[in-house]
């Protein structure tokens, strides 16, 4: 740990409906190399995509966590966009890693990057990571990447990340009424062989892009029928407070979880603050607008003031009044990261 990061800890800020600051997700990059349907279409990006100029560098994004952390956040994932496609990343996992007081530095990312990162990143720091894989079919695969991903280049990835020390691995599987409810099997029984950790998303209404409808979305309960005509599965008691997923342990070995945001909200637990790539925070998956922080980055105090401020005066809970809800413009999902 080096000294010039170091930070007080301090017991975390609560917002307006007591909910502590403990997670902290940044996107550092809200570019992507594939155009999932379900969260960057083909051509919905032209209008988001910003220059390299706007973007965060290193240096502030390493700031701006030290304090989320001084304020009580242990926790922090890196996303996007796709995060490996930001350059140089393994320097900001090891300038986040000298943070006193973070306990977890987790990444997301889709895998097409990471045969060739997976080491330098393990050596940087990271110490956990979810790739996302919504099928086994080659041609389903493609398909969901908007025509972009390689199935067996994401396998490959997921070798590397074996390989580096990362375990066990998440995947992130979003399902689709009538696009990959034929991959729940395969999938879970193809990474459960591996030793790693399957989780089926319910397909959210996050941003404005995907033409979401609740008709496309399979609840969570209809996932887990499935798999339990084929396994015994038991319920397991979450590892801490705001975890988000539900997580049966599978008889014989194994774990499952399920991201049940749609059918049954957890926004009563939610303890996750967003980063976007430009600097502007978050306070829920469904904000219409975020609060720039740059104009604080050369004051520490301030920023620390202001996190508290914009923290304690939260009251989201979008996915539990998901249909009374009064949201015009949602920020999309690739923009702050899922
Ligand atoms: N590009 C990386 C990836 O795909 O893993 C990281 C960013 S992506 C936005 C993070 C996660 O959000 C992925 O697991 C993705 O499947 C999920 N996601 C994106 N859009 C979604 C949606 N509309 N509903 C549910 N999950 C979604
Ligand atoms: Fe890119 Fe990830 Fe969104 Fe797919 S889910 S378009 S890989 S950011
Ligand atoms: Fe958290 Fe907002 Fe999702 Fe509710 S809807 S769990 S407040 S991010």
């Amino acid at each position: 740990m080096k000294p010039h990061l170091q930070t007080v800890v301090a017991a975390p800020v609560t917002d307006a409906l007591g909910r502590p600051l403990r997670d902290l997700r940044i996107s550092v990059m809200e570019t992507c190399n594939y155009r999932c349907p379900y969260c960057m279409p083909e051509g919905s990006l032209d209008e988001a995509a910003l220059g390299a100029r706007q973007r965060l560098d290193f240096a502030d994004i390493a700031q701006i966590a030290k304090a989320f952390v001084a304020q009580g956040v242990r926790k922090i994932r890196l996303t996007g966009g796709e995060p490996l496609l930001r350059r140089n990343l393994p320097e900001l996992i090891a300038l986040l890693t000298q943070i006193d007081g973070l306990e977890d530095l987790a990444l997301t990312t889709n895998g097409s990057l990471l045969a060739a990162q997976a080491a330098s990143l393990r050596q940087a720091g990271l110490d956990r990571i979810t790739v996302s894989v919504d099928a086994l079919e080659d041609a389903l695969f493609r398909r969901m990447s908007g025509g972009r991903g390689s199935l067996s280049q994401v396998l490959e990835g997921i070798s590397a990340a074996e390989r580096a020390g990362f375990s066990p691995i998440k995947i992130n599987c979003v399902v689709q009424r009538g696009v990959n409810e034929s991959q729940i099997l395969p999938l879970f029984e193809f990474f459960r062989n591996r030793g790693h950790i399957l989780r089926f998303i319910e397909y959210m209404d996050v941003g404005s892009c995907n033409g979401w409808r609740s008709a496309d979305v399979v609840p969570a309960a209809e996932i887990l029928a499935r798999l339990q005509s084929a396994y015994e599965l038991t319920p397991l008691a979450p590892t801490a407070a705001g975890e988000v997923a539900a997580r049966y342990g599978v008889a014989g070995g194994g774990e499952v979880g399920f991201i049940t945001s749609v059918s049954s909200p957890f926004c009563g637990d939610c303890n996750r603050a967003r980063l976007s790539v430009d600097g502007k925070l978050f306070t829920c998956l469904f904000a219409g607008a975020g609060f720039d922080l740059k104009p604080h980055l050369r004051s520490p105090e301030k920023l620390a003031s202001e996190i508290v401020a914009l923290w304690r005066h939260r009251t989201d809970r979008y996915s539990e009044i998901r249909h009374a809800a009064d949201v015009r413009k949602k920020i999309e999902m690739y923009f702050i990261g899922g």
